[in-house]
């Protein structure tokens, strides 16, 4: 819930034009990425927050819900990663990750005159998958996203779980919109974690999983 109000706060803020998202900003976001994780895609982007909302009309409405199987999941949440390095060479066919962009940058600026209609179809598209999936766009297209994932992987605040309490219940894995493997780590340096908090909020346990100081940069698979 706190989430959700940080999130709402954020947009109304954006919106009167209180706060801007430049490029200054982003590169705030980034290093506070690398330190802390990236907690702009999880509290305070638009666009993450839409697709938030999505899921929970989804599951109001008892709609399937689809978890990718993990084997899958681990090669196809590459596809953001390659499409940032296309991005970053200059391959120009980005039209389809640039379309929710605009619909963002609309939301940010409140101007949508700059939105084309194959800007609305592509993000109401996705909007549409996201009924069904947790976070596509963020998963699986969002070069933004990708960045800070990437940079994420040397934090030094992360989620840390206490072995020798937890209870295998996986309830955190089941949570977690990004698929994240948190049941057998002992603490999270996924790139697709997105710092939402909610592992933490459904551990049963009080205390087996923390946002805390990460020592070891090292994070081998345990059981
Ligand atoms: S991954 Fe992209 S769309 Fe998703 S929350 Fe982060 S910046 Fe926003
Ligand atoms: S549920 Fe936990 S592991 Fe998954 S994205 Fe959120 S903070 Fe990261
Ligand atoms: S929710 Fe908590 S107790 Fe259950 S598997 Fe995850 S860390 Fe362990």
């Amino acid at each position: 819930m706190k989430r959700k109000i940080v999130q709402i706060i954020f947009i109304v803020l954006s919106v009167l034009g209180l706060i801007t998202v430049n490029y200054t900003m982003f590169i705030v976001f980034l290093i506070s990425s690398l330190i802390l994780g990236p907690f702009f895609c999880g509290w305070l982007c638009p666009l993450g927050f839409a697709q938030d909302i999505l899921s929970k009309i989804g599951k109001f409405l008892h709609l399937p819900r689809i978890r990718v199987n993990k084997n899958v999941e681990r090669v196809i949440k590459f596809s953001r990663y390659i499409l940032f390095i296309f991005i970053l060479f200059g391959f120009s066919f980005a039209i389809l990750l640039d379309s929710p962009y605009r619909v963002f940058a609309g939301v940010l600026s409140w101007n949508f005159k700059f939105i084309s209609i194959s800007s609305w179809v592509i993000f109401g598209i996705l909007m549409i998958i996201g009924l069904f999936i947790e976070r596509p766009f963020c998963r699986y297209l969002c070069f933004e996203g990708a960045r800070y994932g990437a940079v994420s992987t040397l934090r030094i605040f992360s989620i840390n779980r206490e072995v020798k309490t937890c209870i295998n219940c996986k309830k955190c894995d089941k949570e977690c919109p990004m698929q994240v493997n948190i049941s057998t780590v002992k603490h999270v340096r996924d790139p697709s974690c997105i710092n939402c908090l909610e592992c933490i909020n459904s551990c049963p346990v009080e205390g087996c999983l923390t946002y805390n100081f990460v020592l070891n940069k090292i994070n081998k698979e345990i059981k």
